[in-house]
């Protein structure tokens, strides 16, 4: 099955159908108090958080591209990038885990990044969270 990239597709969907898969970095600061955490997260503090977002779909027979790299840099810059760096989760969610901040950047992303299929959220070099949003 054969569709065109500027099909809007659900994530799973893409995960079904398409083999390949692109990924971009980014990287920003920021802080966050966890209210219910029984431990010292419940303090303000802050992470170098690295987000990686990954969108599927075909292969353009022109371009090659699933998509361009750059594109998709400057959609997350200016839905996510822009909004989370240097601020304070807490401004925007009650209890901003990594599980809930991916959460809330999916429908920034989705609709803007065709083929988004996966948040991959790093709060620390070892810890992570994957979402696949609807
Ligand atoms: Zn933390």
């Amino acid at each position: 099955m054969h569709l065109p990239y500027t099909t809007p597709l659900t994530s799973s969907f893409v995960k079904v159908f398409f083999p390949m898969q692109i990924e971009v970095m980014f990287e920003f600061a920021a802080a966050h108090q966890l209210p219910n955490h029984p431990g010292r997260c419940q303090r303000m503090h802050g992470h170098n958080y690295k987000l990686i977002v990954a969108v599927a779909g075909e292969v353009d027979a022109h371009t090659g591209f699933v998509a361009d790299f750059s594109d998709i840099e400057n959609i997350c810059n200016e839905a996510v990038l822009k909004k989370v760096d240097h601020t304070c989760f807490n401004d925007y969610l009650e209890n901003p885990t990594a599980e809930r901040i991916v959460q809330w950047m999916w429908p920034l992303l989705k609709g803007r990044l065709p083929g988004l299929c996966e948040l991959r959220l790093f709060e620390t070099s070892a810890c992570a969270v994957v979402y696949r949003g609807p």
